[in-house]
């Protein structure tokens, strides 16, 4: 096996999670190079693994089906010679691409139906394998094979060389220690914290001599600025000031890190970072981050949750409202200092 494609999902979060079966194909293919067709959003990340040698951006926008320019792109993956693909989503358009490309074996889960595009079949046993990075990893395996345990540890490569550059763009200084909070889930409101708990929880923070900075996309600019007047100053708005690469490496700087179920949770993760994650709607059953050093806080005897809403179908917001800042706080001082 000289080259493999990864088809990667299309999510930030569930991209760190594939990592582990990055891990095993390396393992098991050692001379193999191997390459990942990703929507632009998400690149960074994986431009970061140190298991691969490039990213391919994708031209696709969510939902239609583009099959003249899947066709396309398919005919100059051709001059790569892909011996392997694997297809992490499980549509049918994602499995289109590697079969345009006359990629010989091509694994995957059935999916979406998906016999013929994907020859080297994998069934998938939610039972057996909870964990989203379990069936992803199970696809670096022979069909009827268990994924290796344990898995491969997630694991982003931080260049400081940026680091330092944005430190000084930002007008960031490191003379106190940095916390780093997350306050945006793409995904919608109902995987948010509060603004006011996260306000609340900075000047707590600052009061103990910390620094707070807010990482997230353009999207989230306004929360973090409802955090910073909330807080009455105590936290430094970064929230669309940095693209997602200068996002990873500013956190590699935090020695704590508190988000919602997001896909900078899982960045978190990968860096290392002692953190505590904010679940609400949302459940941990599947997707937690992979870091032994995580806090995972939930609500407590609240039969709504996990409902899995974009935005919480009652109206009341409890399972968020109610994971109080005095908590978190606990959370936090009971982290483990990082190495
Ligand atoms: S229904 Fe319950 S779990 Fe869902 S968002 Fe509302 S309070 Fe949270």
């Amino acid at each position: 096996m000289q080259r493999i494609l990864i088809v990667a999902p299309n999510w930030i979060g569930d991209s760190l999670l594939a990592q582990p079966l990055l891990a095993r194909l390396q393992q098991r293919y050692p001379a193999a190079s191997i390459d990942a067709l990703a929507p632009a959003w998400t690149s960074a990340v994986l431009q970061r693994m140190p298991q691969l040698r490039q990213v391919i951006n994708t031209p696709f926008v969510h939902g239609p089906l583009q099959l003249r320019q899947r066709w396309q792109l398919a005919r100059q993956l051709r001059q790569n010679d892909y011996q392997l693909a694997v297809v992490l989503p499980n549509s049918l358009k994602a499995a289109l691409l590697p079969w345009f490309a006359g990629i010989p074996q091509r694994a995957g889960f059935v999916g979406e139906s998906r016999y013929g595009l994907i020859n080297h079949l994998h069934r998938l046993d939610k039972q057996a394998l909870p964990l989203m990075a379990e069936r992803y990893a199970q696809l670096a395996e022979d069909p009827g094979n268990a994924p290796q345990r344990p898995l491969g540890a997630v694991q982003l490569q931080v260049d400081l060389a940026n680091r330092t550059s944005q430190l000084q763009r930002l007008r960031l200084r490191l003379d106190k220690p940095v916390s780093v909070f997350c306050p945006g889930a793409e995904y919608g409101p109902a995987k948010r914290w509060p603004s006011a708990h996260f306000a609340s929880l900075a000047q707590q923070l600052a009061g103990e001599g910390r620094q707070v900075w807010l990482l997230g996309g353009a999207g989230d600019q306004a929360i973090g600025e409802a955090i910073v007047q909330a807080s009455q100053g105590a936290a430094i708005n970064l929230c669309g000031q940095t693209d997602l690469a200068s996002a990873i490496d500013l956190m590699s700087l935090a020695d704590q890190v508190v988000s919602n179920d997001s896909g900078l949770m899982h960045v978190a993760a990968a860096l290392g970072r002692p953190q505590v994650a904010l679940y609400g709607s949302s459940s941990a059953a599947h997707t937690p981050p992979l870091n032994p050093a995580a806090q995972l806080l939930m609500p407590e005897g609240l039969t709504c949750s996990p409902c899995f809403a974009r935005v919480c179908p009652l109206g009341h917001f409890r399972c968020m409202t109610e994971l109080t800042p005095a908590r978190v706080m606990r959370a936090l001082q009971q982290l483990a200092t990082p190495q």
